[in-house]
């Protein structure tokens, strides 16, 4: 007989809050009533810590339990409570001393048979309890890597019902689980293996310098692929507090690695063209999973043969763009995962994916191909580039090709002068609002936007196509460490804005 509380973490999204496990034990017949768990998690939660309990060597007290999960109004989602069930059950009715996890939130999955298991989320959920105060948290030993990675808070980790209990009574201690030694990042792909493609390579820098979504078309065999992947290994890697962001997010899809979970480079997403709505932009039920484009937060997201996504698929990502964080409607509310990530989509120019020699695409054909890129979708991406497929001769040429080193110290200056240029308003070229790039500190003067009026004027560039080509001027100019774009850098601009169709 008796009552006790045990602390935990519901999350909703990558938010934590730290929430309380309460147990009465009172007597009667013998019974576990659950409430503050939403219905379908609540059946088989009951059934998972009474038989945890039994296959640990604890006895199950058989009076009439109330297990409580407080504050009611927070929707928990998610295994993760049951260690703190079992604990309060045991506590409240059998006398379980829990003085030693007083001060702790406790996390983790029971198995029938007592065994702990890691959950999602747990990063997340230890933030939030050390952002609340909390002394110490108490998480599965497949977590503690990744819980590890919050300074400020005491981590213990079990693998165990059991041996929890052990260490509760003072008769056995918690395993010390080194973290076992990361393997060596294996190195980023290095834009030196892109031989004869000068102009992809350049594309791709000035998306890295201006954090500039990007679209390359072109044949098979122009290095689309090849140029998307190497982006990641250019970019400025993740500073503390975007690392500790990113991981959060792969924390909670559950798709860290035990070993060396912080995510320090910048992710890189490639889902398939067949990729679900959910799978993009995040869903499922119970504790939602963040999709790809929140995967790929402070990273790139890499859409391969882009006209094969469904539409709406497409259309799904427009919001979570423009907004940097996708909202999920969920039955209870919404669920928020941030997504500030770089866009890099590669299309070939016709259904048939061959070079344009051998093309057979009636023109109507080539021309619906892509018009299913077309819009709102299409007016957020700066740099829209054809590629020309690489010719042999370039293969086997002895030209020294620069690594991606020396290019990333580049793209590095250049954030930081676009930074410092635009603060407060953006971060980046790529982010610079039309606002403020016409504004009359920033407005380039008449003479050097000549050839832009020009291609306005014969409808080759709309109005929203002179701002994208104005946004990567800026970014020519930052790379060249110049405090203005000149002439040259508007026309390299347009240049690499070879879209003929838009
Ligand atoms: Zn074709």
């Amino acid at each position: 007989m008796g009552y006790a509380k045990v602390r935990s973490v519901a999350l909703h999204g990558v938010v934590g809050e730290v929430i309380v496990v309460e147990a009465d034990v009172a007597p009667g017949l013998p019974s576990l009533i659950v409430s503050g768990l939403p219905d379908a998690a609540l059946s088989e939660a009951r059934d998972r810590i009474r038989a945890a309990v039994h296959n640990s060597g604890a006895s199950w007290p058989q009076q009439r339990i109330t297990v409580n999960l407080l504050p009611a109004h927070i929707r928990k989602h998610g295994s993760g409570f049951d260690l703190a069930m079992a604990v309060a059950v045991l506590a409240a009715g059998a006398g379980l001393p829990i003085g030693r996890v007083v001060d702790a939130v406790v996390l983790g999955e029971l198995g029938l048979d007592g065994t702990l298991r890691p959950v999602r989320g747990v990063l997340p959920a230890v933030l939030a309890a050390s952002r609340a105060g909390v002394g110490s948290a108490v998480v599965p030993v497949g977590n503690v890597a990744e819980a590890r990675l919050i300074p400020d808070i005491a981590v213990r980790a079990s693998d165990s019902l059991g041996r929890l209990i052990g260490y509760l009574h003072g008769s056995e201690r918690l395993p010390d689980p080194v973290t076992p030694s990361a393997p060596p990042e294996p190195a980023a792909l290095d834009l030196a293996d892109v031989l004869g493609q000068e102009r992809g390579r350049r594309v791709i820098e000035l998306a890295a310098a201006g954090r500039h979504h990007i679209a390359m078309f072109g044949p098979p065999g122009a290095g689309k692929t090849m140029l998307a992947q190497r982006l990641p290994g250019i970019l400025p890697p993740l500073g503390d507090q975007e690392a500790i962001e990113a991981t959060a997010l792969h924390s909670v899809a559950g798709t860290l690695p035990q070993s060396s979970p912080l995510v320090r480079r910048p992710p890189l997403q490639a889902p398939h063209h067949t990729a679900s709505v959910a799978a993009l932009v995040g869903g499922g039920s119970g504790l939602a999973r963040p999709g790809a484009i929140s995967l790929a937060h402070h990273g790139v997201l890499f859409l391969d043969e882009c006209a094969e996504f469904a539409p709406r698929a497409l259309d799904a990502l427009r919001q979570p763009l423009e907004e940097g964080v996708v909202r999920l409607r969920r039955a209870y509310g919404e669920t928020v995962f941030p997504a500030r990530t770089q866009l890099v989509m590669a299309a070939n120019p016709c259904p048939c994916a061959r070079e344009q020699q051998s093309c057979r695409c009636p023109s109507l054909v080539r021309r619906r191909y892509l018009a299913r890129l077309s819009g709102p979708l299409m007016d957020r991406v700066d740099l829209q580039v054809d590629l020309d497929p690489v010719r042999s001769a370039a293969l086997f040429g002895t030209e020294d090709v620069e690594p991606s080193k020396a290019v990333a110290a580049r793209v590095l200056q250049a954030r930081a002068a676009a930074a410092e240029r635009w603060t407060p308003h953006a971060r980046s070229n790529g982010e610079a609002p039309s606002a403020l790039l016409r504004h009359r500190r920033f407005r380039l003067p008449a003479q050097i936007l000549q050839p832009l009026r020009q291609a306005m004027d014969q409808g080759r560039l709309s109005a929203r196509g002179f701002d994208r080509v104005i946004r990567v001027a800026w970014t020519a100019a930052d790379i060249d460490g110049r405090s203005t774009p000149d002439a040259g850098d508007v026309r390299e601009a347009l240049q690499v804005r070879s879209r003929r169709m838009r």
